[in-house]
Parts: structure tokens; sequence; C-alpha cells
């Protein structure tokens, strides 16, 4: 997709909410080219004022457990109550296949026809800034434009999650009723960064899902809380019957209205803006240095000594930021 010339034009048009204007400047944020990397970040500039409005919301579970019927489900609720949602993904891309996990099938499809509704897929890895930073871009873009929630995806993998996580203002993991998931959770960290955890696919089987509903409120306390100030709620669903969707939506409610009259709300955005600088300053640190002449002229050698075990690597790594300083 070509790229418009002025970002002045392209600003008023993703204000005015023009869907073409929309994809565009997605598109922008999302290109590694360097002339275009500079583009977006005059024009994120420029649309900052008019973002964070929003409520963020990130969504995360499994393959298979149900992540795009749920959100097709709870996407088609939100707008019947007059709602413009966006939904993004941050795809971890598997690390046998290099291949998308998400998926490029596609997903929701009722919620991709409707007026208020924008459904991006996930970009390409690989570009400056770590996993998700693409993402957060598309995030403040569809908040220039007007969408009040925005629903970020990610599948349970790899660093995608932490990353959605810091990013959102609520963190959802969508569960299997299934016995002994609870326990992996917790093993693999995944449920500290979980503010609502909602056990999909409970028409299935109802008596399995609150055994397991129930199980993982009684293991709460074995868990540090994802925010001092909120309690983990544990919910039932089905996205395809559509039972639980009101319940979690009144608990996503709950939970802002929590977090912003305790002021922690703000202060979980603030944090986490911090931290996403120091993530880019760390990012282009790393690229400058690994381009940078003198220490590309010392790497071979240097790689060499530390593989033969000939040189210290700690001394090593002083000799080549050395060489960066100079
Ligand atoms: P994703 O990989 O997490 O996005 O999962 P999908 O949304 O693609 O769902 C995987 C399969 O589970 C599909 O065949 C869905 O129709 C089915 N599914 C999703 N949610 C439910 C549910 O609540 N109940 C039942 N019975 N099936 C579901």
């Amino acid at each position: 997709m070509s790229i418009e010339p002025d970002d002045d034009a392209l600003a008023a048009a993703l204000l005015a909410r023009q869907r073409r204007a929309l994809a565009k400047a997605i598109t922008l944020v999302e290109s590694s080219r360097p002339d275009h990397r500079l583009r977006a970040q005059s024009l994120l500039d420029k649309l900052l004022p008019h973002t964070g409005k929003a409520y963020r919301i990130g969504i995360s579970g499994v393959p298979g457990v149900g992540k795009s019927t749920f959100i097709e489900a709870f996407g088609m609720h939100l707008l019947a109550q007059g709602l413009r949602v966006a939904v993004l993904a941050v795809d971890p891309s598997s690390p046998l296949t290099g291949g998308s996990i998400l998926g490029d099938k596609t997903r929701m499809e009722r919620l991709s026809q409707q007026e208020n509704a924008y459904i991006r897929p996930s970009p390409a890895r690989g570009a400056l800034g770590g996993v998700g930073h693409q993402s957060r871009e598309a995030m403040l873009i569809c908040e220039a434009a007007g969408y009040d929630i925005i629903i970020v995806e990610t599948v349970g993998v790899g660093q995608s999650e932490t990353a959605v996580a810091g990013m959102c203002d609520v963190f959802l993991l969508l569960q299997l009723p299934n016995a002994g998931d609870e326990l992996q959770g917790i093993k693999k960290g995944i449920l500290e960064l979980a503010d609502i955890v909602v056990y999909n696919k409970a028409d299935i089987d109802p008596r399995a899902a609150a055994v397991a509903a129930g199980q993982m409120r009684a293991a709460l306390h074995m868990l540090r809380p994802a925010s001092p100030h909120w309690q983990m709620q544990v919910i039932q669903a089905s996205a395809s019957t559509g039972t639980g969707i009101e319940e979690i939506w009144a608990t996503l409610q709950n939970y802002r209205k929590t977090m912003q009259h305790l002021g922690a709300f703000e202060e979980r955005r603030k944090h986490q803006a911090q931290t996403w600088m120091w993530q880019l300053v760390e990012a282009g640190l790393q690229e400058r240095f690994r381009n940078h002449d003198a220490v590309r002229a010392a790497l071979p050698q240097a790689l060499q000594q530390a593989a033969d075990g000939t040189t210290n690597p700690a001394t090593l790594a002083t000799l080549l930021l050395d060489a960066f300083r100079h």
C-alpha cells in the first residue's frame, strides 16, 4: 500500500475517522524503513494529544481456547452498547517454524464487517523495539481515530504476553476447564499477569468449568496479584453461546472504575510509557552498537576468543564497549 506524502493530511483524515487513513497510518508505523520510522514518529507526535481515551484490554490464551470466537462475541456486545472497537494482535511467531501462531485464517468474520469495528491482522515480526512495539503504536493510532475499546490479542507463548500486559490497562486470560491447567499457568508465571481469568467453553461441560473456576479461586492465595488494588476475578463463559460475556464486561468496567478511583489506572499507564521509552533506548543502543565501525571491526575476533575460552567474556565486553565510545 502506498503511503501518503502529506502527514498533516493523513493526521487530519485519521482524526476525521476515515478508515483508509487508519489503514495507511498503521502501515506507516509497521514499516521498518528508516524514512517511514521518522514519519511515523512525527505522525504520532501530532496524534498524541488525541490518544489515551480508550480502554485497552489485553487478551491471551493457548491456541484453540477460543480467543477469536470470544473477541467476536465480546466485540459484538460492545458495538451493541454504541462503542467503537479495534482489535490488534501481537503474534510471537512460532519458535519452530517462524510462522504466525495466531494464524492468517479469516478470523472474526462477523465483527470485521461492522462499521464501528476495525480488525488489524498481526504485523510481521522483527521491527526495532522488540515484541509488540508496532502494536503499541497502532494502538495510539486507533485511539486517535476514536475507538473506545482497543483489544490486543496474543497467544500463550513466549514474551508476547508480558508485552501485551505491558501495553494494556487490564489483562484477561482465557483458559480451558481442564484439571491441572491452573498449576501450569502458575508455573509459567502467566497467571500473575492476569486481572481476570475466564474459563471458556463452559457449555461443553458446565460442571468441569465450575470445578476449574473453584480450584482457581482456591489457588489465588498462591499468586502474587497483578495489582495490589485488585483481586483477580474468575469467570465461567461460553464464547459460542454468549454466556458470561455480560458478566465479563461488567467486571472489566468495575476494574476500570476501581483502579481509576485509586489513581492506579493512570499510574499503570505512566509506568508503561516509561518502560516503553527504556525499551526503545535499549533497542536503539543495541542497533547503533552493532552498526558501529570500530565494534564491527573488533567483533569477529572477540567472538572467537570468547568461544575459544582464551579471554574472559567480561573483558571482551569491556573492550567492545570501549571501542563503541570512540
Ligand atoms: P483461538 O485459536 O483461541 O482463536 O480459538 P478459536 O476461537 O478459533 O476457537 C477454537 C475452536 O473452539 C473453534 O472451533 C470454536 O468454534 C470453538 N469454540 C470457541 N469457543 C467455544 C465455546 O465457548 N464453546 C464451544 N463449544 N466451542 C468453542
